[in-house]
């Protein structure tokens, strides 16, 4: 790997301009970049080495350092005079005795430059219960949502008011500590301001030095029309503030959906189940089934309905989500089943009429099954 030629890494000549050096970095921090390739491991070991090389090379003084050979450039001269590819050399061996060069070198190069960086807020979700009938009309509700908010007396320092957090004195506001390993100086975060570079002497009473607060939020969120539950509506930087003046994060309100008593939903569809009785499936009938938005729907069943069939009405079921942004979006169905109900008693007239009936039909339902079965056991 070219890890060691930071002009490689962007693609560029060792005669490039800062323009150049600029629009190579751009284009492959674009391109690498962790949001745009998710659990991609190569793919952020390439960004941090991008990132570096951008470090060194858009830094006049750095790149100069860079240029005259890496162990001016370490800070710490490895026993012995070596010219530059000799030391270059050596360059990569750490490189291979490492692994990873981003690592050690990035960790050195992000202490120098000390500012902890921005980082974005957290996200927060939050369940907002709803009824049947508010889920599938929609429905403008209030939560209470667990954010994290900066700490006002303090303005966000963790300071007590009237002081200030001061420059740590374990690692002198770098925020790193160097540990000496003879060979070259290893950075790691100091452990005494975690990182930051400043400690707080006196910690503001209001966040107990945290420089956040806790805090339930009300907010108005409008459910969409056919929600169903699992569904996540997403309030953008409504989640806790950021740190370090970063931008806060996002707001989710996840929906739980009261459970229908004859109404069940499977995606955008409803399905019910409506009894039918032998003499209904057998000879035909229509029907009236309720319907998910309140009343009813007629629906005709053919002669020789069989139990579990199931019979479409279109467009009764629940908004498609989304949909309100092309009107005119369908909606999902109503899925009525059939269920055959048998008599569980009869009058003896019931029962002289069914005689009758089977007198009549003379049949053997259960022909095909045992044909089936027998030739089945002869070809064994
Ligand atoms: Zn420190
Ligand atoms: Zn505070």
């Amino acid at each position: 790997m070219a890890a060691g030629d930071l002009y490689k890494v962007l693609g560029v000549s060792k005669g490039a301009t800062r323009e150049e050096i600029r629009r190579a970095y751009r284009r492959l921090a674009r391109k690498y970049h962790p949001d745009a390739n998710p659990n991609d491991k190569g793919a952020e070991e390439r960004f941090k080495e991008i990132q570096h090389a951008y470090e060194v090379l858009s830094n006049t003084e750095k790149r100069r350092e860079y240029d005259e050979g890496p162990r001016s450039f370490f800070g710490q001269s490895p026993q012995g005079t070596q010219g530059t590819r000799a030391a270059q050399g050596n360059f990569r061996d750490f490189n291979d005795l490492f692994g990873s060069f981003g690592d050690v070198f990035g960790a050195a190069q992000g202490g120098v430059r000390g500012r902890p960086q921005a980082v974005r807020g957290d996200d927060v979700t939050v369940t907002v219960n709803l009824k049947f009938k508010e889920a599938l009309e929609g429905a403008t509700t209030r939560v209470s949502a667990p954010v994290e908010e900066g700490c006002e007396e303090c303005r966000g320092t963790g300071a007590a008011p009237g002081t200030a957090p001061r420059p740590c004195p374990e690692c002198a506001g770098r925020g790193v500590r160097s540990r000496d390993q003879g060979f070259f100086a290893l950075s790691e975060p100091c452990g005494r301001c975690e990182g930051e570079g400043t400690v707080v002497e006196k910690p503001c009473p209001r966040c107990a030095g945290a420089g956040r607060l806790q805090k339930n939020t009300q907010v108005t969120v409008r459910i969409p029309a056919g929600a169903k539950s699992g569904t996540r509506v997403r309030l953008a930087g409504r989640g806790s503030a950021g740190k370090k003046g970063g931008p806060p994060g996002d707001l989710y309100v996840t929906t739980r959906v009261e459970e229908h008593p004859v109404f069940e939903r499977h995606g955008d569809d409803f399905v019910v189940e409506a009894p039918v009785s032998f003499v209904e499936a057998a000879l035909g009938a229509e029907i009236e089934v309720p319907r998910p938005s309140g009343g009813t729907v007629r629906l005709k069943l053919p002669a020789g309905t069989q139990d579990g069939k199931r019979f479409r009405v279109r467009g009764a079921g629940a908004p498609k989500i989304g949909s309100s942004k092309s009107r005119g979006g369908e909606p999902g169905d109503l899925v009525v089943r059939a269920r055959v109900v048998v008599p569980k008693t009869l009058t003896r007239r019931e029962k002289e009429i069914l005689e009758a009936l089977a007198d009549e039909r003379d049949e053997d339902v259960r022909e095909q099954l045992l044909r089936l079965s027998r030739e089945a056991e002869e070809a064994l």
